[in-house]
């Protein structure tokens, strides 16, 4: 039981494949890091990652990372710092496995965000979003193209956020 009443900044996570990153033949994408950095971080970027998760953070949410892939820590944070951006938190395939799959004998779901008091997770695979009905987390799938994707997540951020007592606003 949680007596801890005061308030805390609500998590927001992202998936990386399909989500943060994605292909520059299908999507519109952030410039790429100057030579020779662009050969070691081959990954784009969806065009507005950085100024999104900075806005979240300067609205007072926390941003994460919730991965399935096995990139390490070290290289995610690397990445993104050449862009400018500093994550609250990083879940990778590894750290899910040690601190939520653990010897569990029931396989459970590849992401499981409330394992890490996350509240909105955006994520482009459909089965994802459909276990945040099960376990309890908020999910917003984006799987396309979309040039407002920036606006839509705030917006469901913030009404996610404003109907709980629990976060600081
Ligand atoms: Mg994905």
């Amino acid at each position: 039981m949680n007596h801890d009443n005061t308030p805390k900044k609500m998590r927001v996570s992202f998936d990386l494949d399909e989500v943060l990153f994605v292909s520059a033949n299908t999507h519109k994408t952030e410039p790429p890091l100057p030579f020779p950095l662009r050969n070691i971080y081959k990954e784009r970027l969806r065009l507005g990652t950085p100024q999104l998760i900075n806005r979240l953070q300067e609205l007072d949410y926390e941003v994460w990372v919730y991965t399935s892939s096995f990139r390490s820590e070290g290289y995610i944070k690397r990445l993104f710092r050449l862009y400018g951006i500093k994550f609250d938190g990083i879940v990778n395939g590894n750290r899910h496995l040690k601190e939520v799959q653990r010897d569990n004998p029931t396989i459970l779901p590849q992401k499981v965000p409330t394992f890490y008091r996350i509240s909105l997770h955006i994520d482009d695979e459909s089965i994802i979003c459909t276990y945040g009905r099960e376990y309890g987390f908020n999910t917003y799938q984006l799987d396309a193209p979309d040039d407002e994707w920036a606006e839509k997540i705030i917006k469901r951020a913030e009404e996610i956020r404003n109907r709980s007592d629990e976060f600081v606003k």
